[in-house]
């Protein structure tokens, strides 16, 4: 490794450390842990100073220039940030939004998507095409979809010259505002699959593709999960965003985040790690509330998937809560590597009290039901007009229900309400727009396969289409 390069290493402690490069585009690590900085970078409060008025784009480039150093694009990250960011609708990018009494909305809807997961994605597909036209490979990647990162992971490849993205999607199961944000995409390296079957069926098939060596050595299968380090970092940047413009480095600032694998919120203790002053970080959860219970008693028990009006978070098991784990673990690889074990076999994880109220003074949670949700809905709407997305309404309840102190409260809002038009509408008795760039979605025309659920079928159209396996044959 070059001097100064950053270093990453992983939560179960086996795998070699690595630099940026690798880490963005390997994604798990070679012992299945999740990579961590093996030391965050530190921003000193003069530092934060400076940062205080930048625009987004420049911001979000001092704020990764760090966690970089030593990658092939580190010097590119510039003009990277400013293309990912270019083509949101709002000049601000994450605009804060008043509440009154100390609670504000911060916006993360003005991607092309419609949710936050475009704020890191978007720079992630300018940071992979990047570094693979440097190092001159090609890959292919695949995803299963349920209808949520699905349309963000292709708004995020769609006309990399050095990526090819097949998606699947259970035919006739997702929304037709996730379909359509899949299947309009007219750029001829995007191959979206209605699978006849469902969104097991689809994990089932990647699965199976990643299982299969060839395929994945002619293609260079590859996969751009919730669990990249690269997603964590491109969401570090707007916690320090909002914080800087309500009074930090001089003045800490909380956050509540509707939580459903842990990756958005865990940014917030990133950024907290690097010198942000962070007062307190609140989890809201739906009915599926195993990390609000653990927050609440140190108990985290799996309990079945309850569908809810916030389907984002119908999660049992947050992958990116071992991040945090091997923190609360002294960084101790082997011990987190035997606690994930025993919580997947078992079931239950129990923290000793020291350790866990170590979590508890930055952590906290609160649940909302599906009723809650709709009056939390309702209530906005009456007050002040606007509508906000069932994920914002849990996230808004969360932070009601946990803040302590006076330090002002940053609820994320983590979709646009036209994401989920019909729990809005039943909430506030009108139909949320979409906005001006998406509003002819309906009309657009569509482009996918329908293929049967046989991994057969799935091999032979990768390999007839994928540029990679071109090259390599
Ligand atoms: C993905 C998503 C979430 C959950 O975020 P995590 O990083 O998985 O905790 C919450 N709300 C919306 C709208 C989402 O798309």
């Amino acid at each position: 490794m070059s001097k100064g390069s950053f270093q990453y290493i992983s939560t179960r402690g086996q795998a070699d450390r690595v630099g940026f490069d690798d880490v963005l585009l390997d994604g798990l690590a070679r012992d299945g842990g999740l990579y961590v900085p093996e030391v965050w970078p530190s921003w000193s409060s003069e530092t934060l100073a400076l940062w205080k008025d930048l625009p987004y784009a420049a911001l979000a480039a001092r704020t990764c220039a760090p966690f970089m150093a030593g990658s092939v694009v580190a010097d590119d990250i510039a003009v990277l940030a400013k293309a990912a960011y270019d083509t949101f609708d709002d000049p601000t990018i994450a605009p804060l939004h008043d509440l009154g009494d100390g609670l504000y909305l911060q916006e993360l809807f003005h991607g092309p998507t419609l949710a936050f997961k475009d704020y890191a994605l978007q720079l992630v597909g300018h940071l992979f095409d990047a570094v693979l036209t440097a190092r001159g490979e090609r890959i292919t990647v695949v995803g299963a979809t349920s209808g949520d990162t699905g349309p963000a992971g292709i708004a995020a490849c769609a006309g990399c010259a050095a990526i090819d993205i097949f998606m699947l999607h259970p035919k006739d199961r997702t929304s037709v505002v996730q379909r359509r944000q899949m299947t309009t995409v007219a750029d001829s390296n995007v191959f979206n699959i209605a699978v006849e079957g469902t969104f097991d069926d689809c994990q089932d098939l990647v699965k199976t593709l990643f299982a299969d060596l060839t395929l994945r050595d002619r293609v260079n299968l590859s996969a751009v999960n919730s669990i990249n380090w690269a997603r964590v970092l491109g969401q570090i940047v707007y916690y320090v965003h909002a914080g800087l413009q309500l009074g930090a480095p001089g003045r800490p600032v909380s956050f509540s985040v509707p939580t459903g694998n842990f990756g958005n919120i865990f940014a917030g203790y990133g950024a907290a790690q690097c010198g942000l002053p962070v007062d307190q970080l609140i989890v809201g959860s739906n009915a599926n509330d195993i990390l609000t219970r653990f927050f609440r008693d140190n108990a985290m028990e799996i309990r079945g998937v309850t569908p809810t009006l916030s389907p984002s978070m119908d999660i049992q098991v947050s992958s990116n809560f071992e991040r945090l784990l091997f923190d609360l673990l002294d960084r101790d690889g082997a011990a987190v590597d035997e606690m994930i074990r025993s919580f997947r076999t078992g079931g239950r994880l129990l923290l000793d009290r020291n350790r866990w109220q170590c979590a508890t003074r930055l952590f906290s949670g609160a649940s909302l039901d599906d009723a809650g949700t709709i009056a939390v809905m309702r209530d906005v709407h009456e007050k002040t007009g606007r509508q906000i997305d069932p994920h914002t309404a849990v996230g808004l309840a969360a932070a009601r229900a946990c803040r302590e102190g006076g330090a002002p409260v940053v609820v994320l809002c983590t979709a646009h309400p036209a994401k989920f038009p019909d729990a809005v509408e039943k909430a506030t008795g009108r139909r949320p727009l979409l906005p001006l760039h998406l509003a002819n979605l309906y009309d657009r025309e569509e482009r996918y396969v329908i293929l049967p659920n046989d991994a057969t079928a799935l091999t032979d159209y990768i390999y007839a289409n994928a540029r990679a396996a071109g090259a390599a044959a």
